[in-house]
């Protein structure tokens, strides 16, 4: 599904990205981990259409479903970006448009899909994702919602074109322990009994090991260790990853 080859990437002259080279199958749960700044968030947005334009692809290829996605331009990156993986931003809020109502956010993209945006699509896809207050939610300003509850609206919206990839920054980083089992519930859900594979950025490598069989470990910008969860946490080869591996309790 997912195919990344020696991708190098830089803002300005500082390279973020060092020949990042992975591969995704359908329907596969992969956890990355690494510490702030490592170009989890930059690998992440590459992969979906949205690098920042300071962003220069020094060198690799990103291919998803046969695209080649850094070759995509004006409408055909758009429709990628609207069709293609889909990615959930670190801060449910960031979502979002902090002007306009929660409901009006969802039609926009709803529309983009050619889908109806009628309350009856909008509550049930809410709904799947544990929002039972769906009325209240569409009517507010992300402001006026918790930061769980914005994470799993944006869940919502972002699986309303059934993708066959999510791209999950951080997704329990800003949550409480409730949220926090709650949202991973969901990703957990969304993975094996809906069949989307994921691709889970965080910090906590016990969320890791929880939903993704599969785990890499980047350091600087650079992939150093990738294996399935029992050699990473049990065998890690890679002294970083034996910090973080030292570090939960
Ligand atoms: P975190 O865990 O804090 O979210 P991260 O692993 O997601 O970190 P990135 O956000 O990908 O890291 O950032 C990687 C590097 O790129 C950092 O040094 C960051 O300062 C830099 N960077 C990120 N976005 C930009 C940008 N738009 N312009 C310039 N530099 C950027
Ligand atoms: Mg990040």
């Amino acid at each position: 599904l997912l195919e990344v080859s020696n991708l190098s990437a830089s803002f300005g002259g500082t390279q973020v990205l060092r020949s990042i080279s992975f591969n995704m199958r359908s329907g596969e749960s992969v956890a990355l981990v690494g510490e702030s700044g490592s170009g989890k968030s930059t690998l992440l947005k590459t992969i979906a259409g949205l690098a920042p334009k300071a962003l220069r692809v020094d060198a690799g290829g990103i291919r998803y479903a046969g695209q080649d996605v850094l070759g995509l331009r004006g409408k055909t990156l758009r429709a990628y970006r609207c069709e293609g993986a889909k990615y959930v931003f670190q801060n449910g809020q960031e979502s979002f448009d902090p002007l306009f109502s929660v409901g009006r956010q969802f039609d926009e993209s709803l529309r983009a899909h050619g889908m109806r945006a009628d309350a009856g699509t909008k509550l049930e896809l809410l709904e799947r994702m544990g929002v039972t207050d769906g009325e209240r939610v569409l009517s507010s300003l992300p402001s006026e919602l918790s930061g769980g509850l914005c994470q799993r609206v944006a869940l919502a919206i972002a699986l309303a074109g059934a993708p066959q990839l999510l791209l999950a920054d951080e997704p329990t980083s800003a949550l409480d322990s409730d949220n926090r089992k709650k949202v991973a519930n969901l990703l957990r859900k969304v993975n094996e009994v809906d069949g989307v594979a994921l691709l889970l950025v965080t910090h906590d490598i016990e969320l890791a090991a929880e939903l993704a069989p599969r785990i890499m470990v980047m350091h600087d910008g650079e992939i150093v260790e990738s294996g399935s969860r029992e050699e990473v946490l049990e065998r890690p080869r890679d002294p970083y990853t034996r910090t973080l591996v030292d570090s939960v309790p």
